[in-house]
């Protein structure tokens, strides 16, 4: 089953207007640079820079996400953001339950699952996060964990087509540390078994598991040439178009 490669950008709370627009900027000569690359691209801005860099990617095939919304279109949520200004704004993807968001703001697989049914309604795809602490890690529960957040999180309607998974275990991300090539396989391939019982079989074989969590230049082939990873979500290294490319070249974009 081919899986188009996703190479996915969290730039999670960094950049003011100039240095975000100059990184997509980077980002977007280097895409087109590619011709018809082999993966698709996408950045997630802070939601301060979404227009900015909506601009600076203009003709690059490089698409926009936020980095979480609102399960409601409007009203009364202050500081919150709909999936519907989001579309608004240009984005096609909105990052959901990564685990900064839920350890600094309490989300639920309840409440992720709620948001990614609201972001696939107003026609964004959802990129939804799961993964274990080390605790749970050194406890065994690494799988146990990861599948009951699919199971919370996830959509009983989602598809291949609007949602891709991004397993990120808590203590690889922005550590330097990362599982082994094997760990990730096995991972991954137990998260596919769940998505087969949960959205059937041909949605789980044709939806894309991201690894994250430490991925680099270095350390991105590794990773992405697993039978089961079909791309990654990168924090730091996103930061710089050189590493984020790299990790693209690297991967067979
Ligand atoms: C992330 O937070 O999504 C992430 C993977 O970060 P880093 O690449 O910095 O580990």
């Amino acid at each position: 089953m081919a899986r188009k490669k996703l190479i996915a950008g969290n730039w999670k709370m960094n950049g003011l207007t100039a240095d975000g627009t100059a990184l997509a900027k980077g980002i977007a000569a280097e895409v087109k640079a590619l011709g018809k690359p082999q993966c698709e691209f996408l950045v997630c801005p802070p939601f301060t820079l979404l227009a900015a860099v909506k601009k600076a990617l203009r003709g690059a095939r490089v698409a926009l996400g936020a980095q979480d919304c609102h399960f409601d279109a409007k009203g009364a949520h202050t500081g919150d953001v709909s999936p519907l200004m989001l579309t608004d704004l240009g984005c096609a993807y909105v990052i959901l339950g990564h685990s900064e968001r839920r350890a600094d703001h309490g989300e639920s697989n309840e409440l992720v699952c709620k948001k990614a049914e609201a972001a696939h309604q107003a026609g964004l795809k959802t990129v939804i996060c799961i993964g274990e602490t080390l605790e749970q890690r050194d406890a065994g529960q690494t799988i146990d964990v990861c599948s009951k957040q699919i199971l919370g999180s996830v959509p009983e309607t989602a598809t291949a087509a609007d949602t891709v998974i991004a397993y990120e275990p808590v203590w690889a991300i922005g550590t330097g540390k990362t599982p082994t090539a094997q760990d990730v396989e096995d991972v991954h391939a137990a998260v596919r078994k769940v998505l087969a019982k949960k959205l059937g079989r041909a949605n789980a074989n044709k939806m894309r598991i991201l690894y994250g969590g430490s991925v680099k230049p270095s350390n991105a082939k590794e990773f992405l040439s697993l039978p089961d990873v079909d791309g990654a979500l990168i924090g730091g290294a996103s930061l710089k178009v050189e590493d984020f490319m790299a990790i693209a070249k690297n991967s067979g974009c």
